[in-house]
């Protein structure tokens, strides 16, 4: 990337009305996994440029902004922010139009992955949380015959997705009060790096889901995010309270009671993504003895790396 592209980018993000260092924001005193409390700080900017603080878990490896934006002020940062920032960073226009390209390749790649589940299998109701335009929503309807429902915080996406038909809920998960409705399948799709709770909404998850239902959920892995870039500030963003890896969301799962069926890293070589179905909670799991060490070191690796 040449030196103007980057100033440019920086230009176009400083003209945005928004800097996280002025939003309301609450500190991180135990790990949303693990309960741990002892962390370290292992960046000190965003890949905007912003200062925030990304900290790892001592304990667990699990990798989070601290301190983290309130659920009120990333209520606003959707609204007002996520798309503007993120059209600023890439230089061109990405709303709730021009990601449905986008969001149609991925509907395929991820309907191609639940087929043996779905298919024929006699599940009836979706739900997708964090749903945005219900492109990927729709597709797994049509394709698996469910009846779908979208939840998702941005309300110029949500408008998309009723247009598509399917019905919609405006708001965040965290917020989002089920009653006793249950559904057979459950996504998480490009959604659980946004949430403000994780181990609480996987939680919500799995009640929300039936007996023999089906939960997908993917992440961008952190440790890819940084090595396809040799930077761990181009991997943090201040619209991703959490930075996931294979050890700490296989923790979280089995903590909430998920048993994964099928892994699969993603044909974009950034995404893992996980098929499970409900099984008994395991409350006490951790990362493997070694892994955080493992972690660390190779943050302080990237980090050091001399550039290409
Ligand atoms: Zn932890």
């Amino acid at each position: 990337m040449t030196s103007a592209t980057v100033e440019s980018r920086a230009t176009r993000i400083a003209a945005l009305p928004f800097d996280p260092a002025t939003e309301p924001v609450r500190t991180v005193t135990r790990c949303n996994l693990c309960g741990g409390s002892r962390f370290v700080v292992i960046a000190h900017r965003d890949r905007y440029g912003y200062r925030v603080e990304a900290h790892a878990c001592d304990a667990c490896g699990l990798v989070f902004l601290n301190p983290v934006m309130t659920a009120e002020a990333y209520g606003r940062f959707y609204r007002d922010t996520y798309r503007p920032l993120v059209s600023a960073f890439h230089g061109r226009l990405i709303d709730a139009t021009t990601i449905q390209g986008e969001q149609r390749e991925y509907a395929a790649e991820r309907a191609a992955l639940l087929a043996p589940w779905l298919a024929g299998s006699g599940l009836r109701t979706l739900l997708d949380i964090g749903g945005s335009t219900g492109i990927v929503a729709h597709h797994l309807a049509e394709r698996f015959g469910l009846d779908a429902a979208v939840l998702d915080p941005a309300p110029l996406e949500v408008d998309e997705a009723r247009k598509l038909g399917l019905e919609t809920i405006a708001g965040l998960v965290e917020e989002y009060d089920p009653g006793d409705r249950r559904f057979d399948v459950v996504a998480l799709f490009q959604t659980v790096d946004h949430l403000l709770d994780v181990g609480g909404t996987l939680a919500r998850v799995r009640a929300l889901i039936n007996p023999n239902g089906i939960f997908f959920v993917d992440i961008v892995d952190f440790r890819a995010a940084y090595l396809r870039n040799r930077s761990v500030e181009a991997a943090i963003k201040v619209d991703h309270p959490y930075y996931l890896t294979e050890d700490t969301m296989t923790a979280y799962l089995q903590q909430a009671g998920f048993e994964v069926l099928r892994t699969d890293f993603a044909a974009d070589h950034l995404h893992v993504s996980y098929v499970c179905r409900p099984d008994g909670p395991k409350p006490g799991v951790r990362a493997q003895p070694g892994s955080v060490r493992e972690l660390l070191r190779e943050i302080r690796a990237v980090q050091n790396a001399p550039s290409a």
